[in-house]
């Protein structure tokens, strides 16, 4: 057992790519439209309690945690060769009275950081003397990524598109087999941790399939959060254990490379409320209200490439026709503007750079009932003609609706 001491994260250096931004084959932020959906074998169903929670002893990666009891653990994904690879560290607080059993996952892209802190903070609060239930994190699923202050595996695949994986498949097939077999399976609500890439930045938000009647209620209990319908691009974590009958959404904050203290305290005090909700441990503080704000949205992108500067914030409301932002040919001295399509409110946007035509700039949400977002997504669902290939999560082709993916 460790001492629950705070231990800080020291003598970390990072090299911060600012190389020009461009729409890579896969810019994975962006909502993919309507994907057509393999339903899940058996939804109705919440995953039975697995054997040995609550007040019996939890055996996890080979190791058996008591009730109780803080512990880190370490999952062994086979990267490179066994002399060098690197034990990815798994925290575990196994409640003391019987519970659920949530599973928080982070920097699966290594250059996401506001999830690491996330993880931290959530998991160093917890008292499993007084916990019902037992909660799982790992703070940094992709180390050897988070090294080299990078998104990918060293063999630049994206993880995130590697679930439930293969034992025989490719490194990054193998890597998502060891982490979906060694500690997803045992999970029975998941939160994958992430925020935006390709220089974009998210508000505060979940997204999960909310055609899903599991996930659907599980989105409910985060408190005054923006809430997304995505159905999530094939391969990613929260996809594949829907698909295996876990209720997992994505939390969405920030941008990469860098750490938001107002985007990782809104993760945190969300995640807290779940922790209330779930009946886990009562929080100092949690959402009562307002309940969670559902979205559905639109990204707009710059019709023409240059330098891009916005004139509107994250979380800004703005209306129908307003200005975004312009894009500007340094060169020529031409440029155009960017306009909101409708009413509604900033929920992600590109960071000033260099884009090119095409770039997905801003994406805009309207509040919606909850109940209507779930509807919508269904009807797309069944309007879908053929699925959409994966691997871009910001809407992208002449159907993208208001389907978002992992980013
Ligand atoms: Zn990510």
């Amino acid at each position: 057992m460790i001492p629950r001491q705070l231990v800080l994260l020291a003598c970390l250096t990072f090299t911060t790519p600012f190389a020009h931004a461009t729409e890579l084959a896969d810019e994975d932020d962006i909502p993919v439209s309507r994907l057509a959906e393999p339903q899940p074998e058996s939804k109705a169903d919440p995953q039975p309690e697995p054997a040995g929670d609550g007040r019996d002893s939890l055996m996890l990666l080979g190791e058996e945690v008591q009730a109780g009891e803080f512990l880190t653990l370490y999952w062994k994904p086979v990267q490179s060769f066994q002399s060098i690879d690197t034990p990815v560290p798994v925290l575990i607080a196994h409640g003391k009275q019987p519970g659920p059993r949530l599973c928080l996952t982070a920097a699966i892209h290594g250059d996401e950081l506001n999830g690491i802190e996330m993880v931290r903070r959530l998991m160093y609060q917890l008292e499993p003397a007084n916990m019902r239930g037992t909660v799982i994190g790992i703070p940094i699923v992709n180390l050897d990524g988070f090294r080299r202050a990078s998104r990918y595996l060293a063999d630049r695949r994206d993880l995130n598109r590697h679930f439930p994986g293969s034992p025989n498949g490719s490194a990054a097939d193998r890597i998502g087999h060891s982490l979906f077999s060694d500690v997803i399976r045992q999970c029975q609500f998941l939160v994958d941790l992430h925020t935006g890439s390709q220089q974009r930045v998210n508000l505060p938000q979940i997204r999960g399939n909310l055609k899903d009647e599991m996930v659907f209620d599980f989105s409910r209990h985060f408190g005054g959060i923006t809430v997304l319908h995505g159905v999530g691009a094939k391969g990613t974590l929260r996809r594949a254990a829907n698909d295996a009958g876990i209720p997992a959404v994505t939390m969405e904050a920030g941008g990469p490379h860098q750490l938001d203290e107002s985007a990782v305290d809104a993760g945190v005090k969300s995640l807290e409320t779940l922790l209330q909700n779930l009946a886990i441990q009562d929080s100092k503080r949690f959402w009562s209200s307002p309940q969670p704000v559902f979205y559905q949205s639109d990204w707009v992108r710059a019709n023409q490439g240059g330098i891009l500067m916005s004139t509107v914030k994250l979380g800004d409301k703005v209306r129908e026709g307003q200005v975004l932002g312009s894009v500007i040919d340094p060169v020529s001295n031409t440029g155009s503007a960017i306009l909101a399509p409708f009413n509604g409110r900033i929920l992600g946007m590109a960071v000033n750079q260099v884009v090119q035509t095409g770039f997905a700039t801003h994406h805009v949400g309207v509040e919606t009932a909850a109940e209507k977002v779930q509807e919508e997504a269904i009807e797309q669902d069944l309007s879908v003609k053929e699925p959409v290939p994966p691997g871009d999560c910001v809407a992208d082709n002449a159907d993208a609706g208001n389907s978002v993916s992992d980013c």
